[in-house]
């Protein structure tokens, strides 16, 4: 995967403004605002197929239930398409994600940084600004270490960044350091398959939690 920041992600960055005298969140949104796996097993299911929770992907995981097939890559790639045209817009939110980032928007900016598919930009915005989460929405493709340092940009507060994948957060510490990485993990399922993320700084499975770690990390640096 690609180091570059993507034009359509970079556009995206430089017409949102971002006071970098100010904290600055930078949260994923599937499996950390809005419930994705739960509700991608329950299509899954409908179509009599199934995820078999053997490992912390997709790819590998995703079969027939009636002669227990293994979906390609290709395959996973094109049910995900399906899944986010059918259900991007109407993605419960992740228990306490909503009042957590209510309350920190006092303290810090928040930006989304998702990549659901491009097409989906505009799904993804609507069920986030349903769900309260009225926060600038980035959409990126491929690794996100080039997308969060751009938004991090010569910071001079303190800048966090949130995600389920340990590839994400790996990729933000390859290019942008100096951002504090939390490995967030909604499904309690899934959360058992992956241990905390080598390059985070916290694994952090619950937004209470998340956001008092925040809070503190706020105040000992004085903002
Ligand atoms: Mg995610």
């Amino acid at each position: 995967m690609t180091n570059d920041l993507l034009e359509n992600t970079r556009h995206q960055i430089s017409s949102i403004i971002i006071d970098r005298n100010r904290p600055l969140i930078i949260s994923d949104a599937d499996e950390v605002l809005v419930v994705f796996m739960a509700r991608f097993e329950l299509f899954l299911n409908e179509q009599n197929y199934f995820f078999d929770w053997s490992s912390f992907r997709l790819t590998g995981n995703i079969r027939r239930k009636s002669d227990n097939y293994t979906f390609s890559q290709n395959e996973v790639l094109s049910l995900l398409d399906t899944f986010f045209a059918k259900e991007t817009q109407s993605l419960d939110a992740v228990p306490g994600a909503i009042e957590a980032l209510n309350l920190l928007s006092l303290r810090a900016q928040i930006v989304i940084l998702s990549n659901v598919p491009f097409t989906y930009h505009a799904e993804r915005e609507r069920c986030l600004v349903e769900h309260g989460m009225n926060y600038p929405l980035i959409i990126n493709n491929g690794l996100k270490g080039p997308a969060v340092r751009a938004l991090a940009g010569p910071a001079r507060a303190p800048v966090f960044f949130i995600d389920d994948s340990p590839s994400h957060i790996e990729s933000v510490a390859t290019q942008a350091d100096h951002v504090r990485r939390i490995h967030f993990v909604h499904d309690t399922r899934l959360a058992e398959l992956v241990g905390p993320a080598p390059e985070s700084h916290h694994r952090i499975d619950s937004w209470p939690e998340a956001r008092t770690t925040i809070e503190k990390e706020l105040s000992a640096a004085g903002f």
